[in-house]
């Protein structure tokens, strides 16, 4: 059977052509009706990098639209691959100009807030259906570093408050709703208050920036910033007191620097668990020196607590010229 999906619509998310599709095909069936596109339906949010299902979808779309273009505007490849480190790296590269069926996840992705349900921004949903007659799934709404909409700084919404319902998934619902009114219980989805702070301020600022700007930025120059700025090329094995407890300083003085609130923001876990002894999500030695991998927002915060916010701006300044 010869499928034909609809056009890609500006900074729309590739998995949402599919959601669209099936919207056309009038069935309420998801995973029967779309397992004749691709037979990768696991886990469609937009929590991975990549997944096979991209390359299928990216398939009908590569000689019009262009894989440049795909991977740019329509998934979040940019915002995340200056987070990952080279072997992860390689396999998306291979995924996306060979389709080998790769699956690319950023590591601790579950103690991310927000990654595995699809959000939307009221007013771009109305505009949409204004000008092309559909709601859709933007890719900047996507990105979970970000709490407010790219177009109207609006906050995103990702539940209904009435009846909590979320999509995580297409199964139940599939498109953002139309003038607010949830598909679930049909009442108005409220716009949810959210962080005022200017950490979150930044926070946006720099997350457009590094999905919109084509950066060749790599972790190492992420690490290698921060090293500097520690004092430290590398850490012996068996750490000297001494410097153990200079450490434990460093590590002290970044979780002060976090209020609670954008732990509860951006995290799923609770601030006490969050800060455990041997935990990897929000610990800069481990993350800096023993090359743990940690998802955006925890490299981000510690950018911007070790003061290096400018030479982060610089650096997504100098790239895009
Ligand atoms: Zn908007
Ligand atoms: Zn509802």
């Amino acid at each position: 059977m010869l499928i034909e999906l609809p056009r890609l619509l500006p900074n729309e998310h590739i998995l949402s052509v599919l959601a669209r599709w099936f919207d056309g095909t009038g069935r309420n069936d998801f995973l029967m009706t779309s397992k004749w596109v691709s037979t990768n339906l696991s886990k469609l949010n937009a929590s991975t990098i990549w997944r096979p299902v991209y390359s299928d979808l990216m398939s009908h779309y590569a000689d019009t639209t262009g894989v440049d273009k795909i991977i740019s505007e329509h998934t979040l490849v940019h915002y995340y691959r200056s987070f990952i480190a080279k072997p992860q790296y390689t396999l998306l590269q291979k995924a996306i100009t060979a389709g080998a069926r790769h699956k690319v996840i950023p590591s601790l992705q579950n103690s991310v807030a927000g990654v595995c349900t699809w959000r939307w921004c009221q007013s771009c949903a109305d505009e949409d259906y204004e000008e092309y007659g559909v709601t859709y799934w933007h890719t900047y709404h996507q990105i979970p570093t970000m709490l407010r909409c790219y177009k109207h700084q609006t906050p995103l919404v990702s539940r209904c408050q009435s009846c909590d319902f979320k999509y995580m998934s297409f199964q139940r619902h599939w498109l953002p709703p139309v003038n607010g009114g949830c598909l679930e219980c049909g009442e108005i989805v409220e716009v949810p208050t959210v962080l005022k702070s200017t950490t979150s301020y930044w926070l946006d600022a720099v997350s457009i920036a590094l999905q919109q700007k084509q950066t060749d930025l790599t972790l190492n120059v992420f690490l290698e910033l921060m090293r500097e700025k520690l004092g430290y090329q590398c850490l012996p094995r068996n750490i000297p007191l001494a410097l153990r407890k200079e450490i434990v300083e460093i590590q002290k003085a970044f979780e002060r620097s976090l209020e609670g609130s954008v732990i509860s923001t951006y995290f799923t876990r609770e601030q006490e668990d969050i800060y455990k002894q041997g935990q990897k999500v929000l610990n800069i030695i481990t993350t800096v020196y023993r090359n743990s991998q940690v998802p955006p927002i925890s490299l981000l915060l510690m950018l911007r607590s070790l003061g290096l916010e400018h030479e982060l701006t610089k650096l997504l300044l100098d790239s895009y010229s």
